[in-house]
């Protein structure tokens, strides 16, 4: 039985120099005329409620949102591929990423896949950035699969079934993220949640969630796989 090891990109495997952040503001500003608030959180968020939720406290009702929902990531993204491709805003893949996505793509016994709050082609866009090609990651779940996090371990699941022909039982699938909404998201389904502290949450934040496993940074790749394993 494989396990489908499931990564988190911002945070987890790269950071953007908030070329994310500055380019959802940019559209949403172009859009609604609002930014958000300055102390509101993207981390553990999807984009689409990021969206809702920035909007909402501008006093934009739901039906308002929804009605510009597709413009607001159209313009995103436009928005994150010129501040990506500019050299404004510099991306780089976290310690330790590039040999640890290597040996998880070539190992036998696992899959490597992706369970990100990004749209999917932001999260190309993301990955390009850090000579990540995101068709190495063979499943993912994705922002644009649903809005709501816990909604996408349920959807990554069905994916790998599609993928690896059986059924795969929720406890084969290793979540890695560094957020408490990637430790907490599933749960639904018996995922197992590791925790990087290598985003805006440290080693004692994470644990207080319970995760299976936490790192303070995915660079000891023999220690990370063992863990990945025995979850
Ligand atoms: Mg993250």
């Amino acid at each position: 039985m494989k396990t489908v090891v499931l990564f988190d990109i911002d945070g987890t495997l790269l950071l953007s120099n908030s070329a994310g952040r500055v380019a959802m503001e940019n559209a949403l500003t172009s859009t609604f005329g609002a930014a958000g608030p300055s102390s509101y959180r993207y981390d553990g968020k999807t984009d689409k409620l990021i969206v809702r939720e920035t909007m909402r406290l501008e006093g934009f009702s739901d039906a308002e949102i929804d009605a510009r929902m597709d413009e607001v990531i159209t313009k995103y993204l436009a928005g994150l591929r010129e501040e990506l491709a500019s050299g404004r805003r510099n991306a780089y893949a976290l310690p330790g990423i590039h040999p640890l996505v290597d040996a998880v793509e070539a190992a036998d016994d696992l899959v490597l896949g992706l369970l990100t709050g990004n749209v999917v082609e932001g999260a190309g866009v993301k990955l390009r950035a850090v000579s990540l090609a995101p068709e190495r990651f063979v499943l993912g779940a994705y922002g644009s699969d649903h809005e709501e996090r816990p909604q996408l371990p349920p959807i990554a699941q069905q994916r790998a079934i599609a993928h690896l022909g059986h059924h795969v039982p929720g406890e084969r699938l290793v979540i890695i993220g560094d957020t408490p909404a990637d430790v907490h998201c599933g749960r639904g389904v018996g995922a197992r949640a590791i925790g990087v502290a290598t985003g805006g949450y440290s080693v004692a934040d994470l644990e207080a969630h319970d995760p299976f496993a936490t790192f303070s940074d995915l660079t000891d790749t023999a220690r990370v796989l063992e863990v990945i394993r025995d979850a």
